[in-house]
């Protein structure tokens, strides 16, 4: 698998406003090729393990029962420099503090519900990726 992916996914609040079509255009139109996709309800044990790296933080229990609430589209992106690109792409965590024209900043609605997720470096976009796909299923 190449190192430029990254992983991401297409939260719960998004997809409960069927903005997820809109969301794939911004992504494949910032010149990402999708090269896995997949749509999932995960149970509340999964998404605890997906979010383990935060299991200490205040957020994580709100955040587990968000994930999941409603079914995801997982993904994973290629691009150079993937993960790098895709965070300028999806904005800052917090939509009032994402940058004008990301998606975050257009899809988000609260810092909980921010539309999207993309890995924050090489080593946990292929983790990430393997959390949700088999080698066969990534393109
Ligand atoms: N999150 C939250 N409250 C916070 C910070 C984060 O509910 O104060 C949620 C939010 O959905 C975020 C996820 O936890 O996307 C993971 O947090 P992280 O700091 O990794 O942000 P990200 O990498 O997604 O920008
Ligand atoms: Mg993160």
């Amino acid at each position: 698998m190449s190192s430029d992916i990254t992983f991401s996914i297409i939260k719960p609040d998004a997809m409960g406003r069927e903005d997820e079509g809109k969301i794939l255009t911004r992504i494949t139109e910032a010149g990402f090729r999708i090269a896995a996709l997949k749509m999932i309800h995960l149970t509340l044990q999964q998404a605890r393990e997906f979010y383990a790296v935060h299991h200490d933080k205040p957020f994580y229990p709100g955040l587990v029962e968000f994930m999941s609430s409603g079914p995801v589209i997982a993904m994973v992106l290629r691009h150079e420099n993937a993960v790098e690109e895709f965070r300028n792409l999806i904005g800052n965590t917090d939509p009032e503090k994402a940058e004008k024209g990301t998606i975050r900043a257009d899809f988000a609605t609260t810092i909980q519900r921010n539309a999207v997720h993309g890995s924050d470096s090489p080593e946990n976009a292929l983790r990430e990726a393997a959390f949700f796909f088999s080698s066969l299923e990534i393109f």
